[in-house]
């Protein structure tokens, strides 16, 4: 005798676990393949199940498929009628434009999972009965978007055929070997990050929206930045745009330019000091450094007995100082020649 888990009852999939006595006591069980009527085992020595002494025989890949595509269809009609979701994860190659309108910088995220509801789009449902190599399993078909078409493929013993792959239509393929991959087809979702199925021909699409602000984190975005102050001192920043951006906006009206796109200018194998010198080189802009200051002094100080280190000293603030300082000095002065 085979046992099955799965029938048809009021013209509906149900599994064995989820069968009552009452249901057994009222309602009929029908084998899902051929429509012969079944009996649910609820209690006894052996597990759950239905069976009938019917002479037709499945093997059990034919069973799965046919009660795999069964239950899908089951789950996605309830969907649609019940507008419960339906979901399909898909990947995308995200860009994220929160930035764009003042630094004209796009964070590209790289990729990440959208989500959609296919009942949005997919609003109709064909079901081919057995198994055809050139018919697809179940069609997901658009009244909005007739052209839209997915095909789901249930795939038991095969793979979907190479003819199917290359018709260029929207595949979903779906690996069923055991009664839990089909429980799970009534979680009400298809997503690309699970192992058994597989997305053939869906374009990898780009999207470009302001993600950043939906994370918790927020834009991590790191940025090269120049600012040059209406006072004639820069500085060059490195770290996350949003802090930059910050910064920026509570010293709006000190500045007057920010190159948010410094690093066109940097070249490969330079310092990243010689960068910058090249960069206001470029620009037009004085470097300013102690060391081209009229107020530079040079302080000898002794680290043992046979060295001596000259550090800097601004005449000017009479204390020592160090090169950089010079680039927010309010009293940088250049040398005269
Ligand atoms: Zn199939
Ligand atoms: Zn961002």
């Amino acid at each position: 005798m085979i046992k099955y888990s799965w029938a048809k009852y009021n013209d509906k999939p149900i599994h064995i676990s989820d069968v009552t006595l009452e249901m057994r006591k009222n309602g009929s069980f029908l084998n899902i393949i051929t429509n012969e009527k079944m009996t649910a085992y609820l209690e006894g020595k052996f597990k759950p199940h239905f069976h009938h002494l019917n002479k037709t025989n499945f093997s059990n890949e034919t069973y799965l498929h046919e009660v795999a595509k069964e239950v899908f269809k089951e789950a996605y009609l309830n969907s649609i009628e019940n507008k419960i979701p339906f979901y399909l994860e898909y990947p995308i190659n995200a860009e994220c434009d929160k930035h764009f309108k003042q630094t004209k910088i796009i964070c590209e995220l790289g990729r990440k999972t959208e989500t959609y509801d296919l009942t949005q789009t997919f609003d109709k449902l064909k079901v081919e009965k057995g198994f055809d190599e050139f018919v697809p399993d179940i069609q997901l078909l658009s009244t909005k978007k007739p052209t839209e078409i997915i095909f789901i493929e249930i795939e038991v013993t095969h793979k979907s055929t190479q003819k199917k792959l290359n018709s260029g239509n929207k595949i979903i393929e779906i690996k069923i070997e055991n009664d839990l991959d089909i429980i799970n087809l009534k979680n009400n979702i298809l997503s690309f990050n699970k192992v058994n199925t597989q997305f053939y021909n869906f374009k990898l699409t780009t999207i470009t929206k302001d993600f950043c602000s939906q994370t918790k984190k927020g834009c991590r975005e790191s940025r090269k930045v120049f600012v040059l102050n209406k006072n004639g001192s820069y500085e060059f920043l490195d770290y996350y745009l949003e802090s930059i951006l910050g910064e920026i906006y509570s010293n709006n009206d000190n500045i007057k330019f920010v190159d948010y796109d410094l690093e066109r200018f940097y070249q490969k194998g330079k310092s990243e000091s010689e960068n910058q010198i090249e960069y206001l080189n470029r620009k037009g802009i004085q470097i300013r450094e102690c060391e081209l200051c009229r107020y530079v002094g040079y302080s000898r100080k002794k680290i043992n007995k046979k060295d001596v280190r000259l550090s800097l000293f601004c005449k000017f603030k009479k204390e020592s100082t160090e090169s950089e300082s010079a680039i927010n000095c309010e009293y940088f002065r250049t040398k005269k020649h």
